[in-house]
């Protein structure tokens, strides 16, 4: 097979909804970058993120596994020390430890840190880390907590962009908080890219967190460009409706803390995207200007949606219902047709087998779950028939997706598997999409044959894989977990800050 000497960049939105995007058919302008990239090479109409959670859904799209053969359930600080052992121990290889094998320079500009590492080359998400990264590793000198809170408190209150400006005192004190902005990540980018030779390939993964709730990295200019169409009621009434809850109210509460209107939710979070477009066209216009462009494949994915005012899941990414689970993905570069449109299902685990080929780079000494998309690009075979999601908040919550309905499977409400309880309706759910497409009325009890249909195929794939982990366990030793790969004190401590800042802790 002969090797191309493409460049990779896979650029993730974290929650990025497939129908806040002009090119999915949306009316407003939010995605012109996106579109023209996606005019110019191949739009999948029906993708599907594997679970609905950022850490397990990007170890996905890396190995090119669904959760349940690589092991991550969770999230942030909820993924366990089992779920890591089992990840180790799974086989599975990253994106970039298969890249950095075929001479590839390795970027990741996300601050997810511990496996995702994994064969990168530069990991972190701002720029004055490129020098820090191998160097001196931030230094952490105040250990009492009772005085880094109080450091904390001071640097909450003062405006992002100064936060990014003293980023290097506030990572002494270890209170670095914030989420950087799609600026800076831009720019850490660029550097990055800048100190390569003419002949040097890469691959680049950005994740941008800017149209991820709580909205506070979004300059003011983009804000004004969105304006709500209805002012609507007043969040804090919202926050009333779930006081019940007090997972998902202390969740919601943190991210609403700057938005006084439900109206002013979406036309934020609209902003969020027109932002990031606007970073992705300033990197395009870079690599062009640097004649890269033309040797360069774009990924342009989101890793889950988000519910926005979904009734009982507000603003969360729980459940498995369209709004999550269907997400944008778009193949864009050299080897690809341009004004193409798949209808077929898809899901994350395909995009890693799909670059491997792109590159000529050999697919069978790996084991993934997913499927090189290329022939199905070409018209010479058949999607999936169908996708399957998992609720990353659960450990066992399942959607099937099929081309008319969707069925999904809940524990039992006093399942210990249960975690927190949210985001299903009843142990079985069936919508029919052609005539409910916002999935209200389930009607798993009225299509009893319909629902048992589904039932049969997610349980023959959850055995199909169970079959598939136990093979790959035989030919695998137990490994344990690398030491570089668990947080160092100060990665855990700016993921913290980060969650806390996006509102999953208090
Ligand atoms: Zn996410």
């Amino acid at each position: 097979m002969k090797q191309l000497p493409y460049n990779i960049i896979l650029i993730v939105i974290d929650a990025l909804r497939t129908e806040n995007l002009s090119c999915y058919g949306y009316k407003k302008p939010t995605s012109p970058t996106i579109d023209s990239l996606a005019r110019n090479g191949v739009i999948f109409e029906n993708a599907y993120c594997c679970i609905n959670h950022t850490d397990p859904s990007l170890t996905s799209m890396f190995t090119g596994r669904f959760p349940v053969s690589h092991g991550i359930a969770h999230h942030g600080t909820d993924v366990t020390e089992e779920e890591m052992k089992q990840f180790y121990s799974s086989g599975s290889v990253s994106i970039a430890q298969i890249l950095k094998q075929f001479g590839y320079h390795t970027f990741a500009v996300s601050w997810l840190y511990r496996w995702h590492k994994r064969g990168f080359d530069f990991y972190g998400d701002s720029e004055k880390e490129i020098g820090l990264n191998k160097s001196i590793r931030p230094v952490s000198f105040i250990k009492s907590n009772k005085i880094r809170s109080i450091a904390r408190k001071i640097f909450e209150n003062v405006p992002f962009s100064l936060q990014n400006s003293f980023f290097f005192i506030t990572k002494l004190f270890g209170v670095s908080k914030g989420i950087i902005n799609a600026e800076s990540m831009t720019n850490t980018a660029l550097t990055l890219i800048k100190q390569l030779k003419k002949q040097d390939k890469f691959f680049l993964n950005i994740h941008y967190t800017d149209a991820h709730l709580p909205f506070d990295t979004i300059p003011k200019k983009y804000k004004q460009m969105f304006r709500p169409d209805k002012k609507g009621g007043k969040t804090a009434s919202l926050l009333k409706r779930i006081s019940n809850n007090h997972q998902l109210m202390q969740f919601t509460k943190n991210d609403l803390k700057g938005i006084k209107y439900s109206g002013e939710i979406e036309s934020c979070y609209n902003a969020g995207i027109r932002y990031v477009d606007d970073e992705i066209k300033r990197l395009i216009l870079d690599l062009k200007k640097n004649n890269i462009f033309d040797k360069t494949i774009f990924i342009i994915t989101g890793d889950h949606g988000d519910n926005f005012l979904r009734e009982g899941l507000f603003l969360s990414h729980f459940g498995l219902y369209e709004q999550v689970t269907h997400v944008p993905l778009i193949l864009s570069g050299p080897g690809l047709p341009k004004r193409k449109k798949i209808k077929g299902f898809v899901q994350h685990t395909d995009m890693l087998p799909t670059v491997l080929e792109l590159l000529g780079i050999d697919l069978a000494p790996y084991d993934f779950d997913g499927k090189n998309l290329l022939p199905l690009i070409k018209e010479e075979n058949k999607s999936w028939p169908f996708a399957i999601t998992m609720d990353g908040a659960t450990e066992w919550r399942f959607a099937l997706r099929t081309k008319k309905f969707k069925y999904i499977l809940s524990p039992l409400n006093n399942d210990p598997c249960c975690k927190y309880g949210i985001g299903a309706r009843d142990v079985e759910e069936l919508y029919d999409l052609e005539k409910d497409p916002l999935e209200n009325n389930n009607i798993a009890k009225t299509k009893k044959d319909i629902a048992t249909e589904h039932k049969k195929i997610l349980i023959n794939w959850l055995e199909e894989m169970k079959d598939r982990k136990s093979k790959r366990r035989k030919n695998q030793k137990t490994v344990s977990i690398p030491p570089e790969e668990v947080y160092t004190k100060e990665e855990e401590e700016k993921l913290k800050e980060k969650l806390r800042n996006l509102g999953y802790i208090d």
